[in-house]
């Protein structure tokens, strides 16, 4: 992802300019004790941790089949005509589509970037490992890239080698991506699943999620008709990569350029797993931020101590509210973004 020096100004001058209260040097001690014996116990169990990791995957590729195999077929047997069909076709395609981005969330961040899916040295761990780092291809993913820059945000975050710049973020790079099939053409460069240009490892993805989802289509086609075909077809490249855009565009934003306290951390609520894509996506972003070396269900563990450190007002900045949650927070990121761009925008440019 490509550093913008106007975002970067305006966060620095965000950061600046804005009362924040930090995690302390005590919290971050225990925060970091805790991550160690997580850590030690994740390296201690590496059988256990592949079967973890397996069952994710087949949680994911399994709830896909029911979807659209079983609970489609049902629903469409069992209530007859048009509409019922419409609404089965919109329940599949934005279901199948958000388990595509919950299976390249954790195979391009989990696998590809941090080598936490499958991190042993035994021939079968290499392979489980080089498979489950290129799932991400079968919804056009590309992990090579993804990978370099995304360590290179853990390892620079907040400073303009930080190649995941996302602590602000001028909300009309946002809303290019939701222009119909944003995840394929650059109306902006707002997003990370793919290059900017076009590289043998993002052809080889494409060429691997064609024949993937090509296939399933053509189940759905052989299953349930056109005009169901045809609805899915619409959705499966839309739904999911709206919410990935959204959960970047909120980690982040407004946030310190520190790493201890740079993070919001969406939870394992509704909102957070929506967003998050899964428990193994990034509901959890501070704890991960703070323990990067920990796999997802310890991230989860993490955020629930993490949050039993917090004050109160340290609850209402990395937090969501309840109930309101996500859109909440979506709402008043876009607010105070525009607000900040409107009276300051002029200073921070002209270098005052
Ligand atoms: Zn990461």
């Amino acid at each position: 992802m490509k550093v913008h020096p106007d975002e970067f100004a305006m966060a620095c001058e965000y950061a600046n300019s804005h009362d924040f209260e930090h995690l302390n040097p005590e919290q971050i001690h225990q925060v970091m004790v805790r991550g160690r014996e997580l850590h030690k116990w994740f390296r201690a169990h590496p059988h256990l941790h592949a079967a973890i990791s397996l069952s994710a995957i087949g949680s994911i590729f399994a709830v896909d089949w029911l979807v659209w195999i079983a609970l489609a077929r049902w629903f469409v047997a069992t209530v007859p005509g048009s509409w019922a069909l419409i609404l089965a076709a919109i329940f599949t395609g934005t279901f199948h589509s958000w388990l595509a981005y919950s299976l390249s969330i954790y195979s391009l961040h989990e696998g590809a970037a941090h080598n936490l899916i499958f991190p042993g040295r035994s021939p079968f761990s290499r392979a489980a490992s080089f498979l489950s780092t290129n799932m991400c291809r079968l919804s056009a993913a590309e992990p090579e890239c993804y990978s370099a820059c995304h360590m290179a945000h853990h390892a620079k975050f907040g400073t303009k080698d930080d190649t995941e710049f996302l602590n602000f973020i001028f909300p009309r790079r946002l809303w290019l991506n939701f222009l119909p099939l944003g995840s394929f053409f650059n109306y902006t460069d707002f997003f990370v699943h793919r290059t900017s240009a076009y590289t043998r490892s993002s052809a080889t993805s494409g060429l691997i999620a064609a024949i993937y989802n090509g296939l399933y289509l053509f189940m759905l086609y052989r299953f349930f008709g056109l005009l169901f075909t045809v609805i899915a077809f619409l959705l499966m490249p839309h739904i999911g990569f709206y919410v990935d855009r959204l959960r970047q565009f909120t980690e982040h934003n407004l946030m310190p350029l520190e790493n201890n306290s740079g993070a919001r951390s969406l939870g394992v609520g509704f909102w957070g797993l929506l967003i998050g894509g899964g428990p193994w996506g990034q509901p959890c972003h501070l704890a991960h931020h703070m323990v990067a070396s920990i796999p997802w269900y310890q991230q989860i563990i993490l955020h629930r101590y993490i949050v039993g450190l917090l004050t109160v007002t340290q609850r209402k900045q990395f937090l969501l509210k309840p109930i309101v949650g996500f859109p909440a927070l979506l709402w008043a990121i876009l607010r105070e973004s525009n607000h900040f761009t409107r009276t300051s925008a002029s200073r921070v440019f002209a270098g005052d």
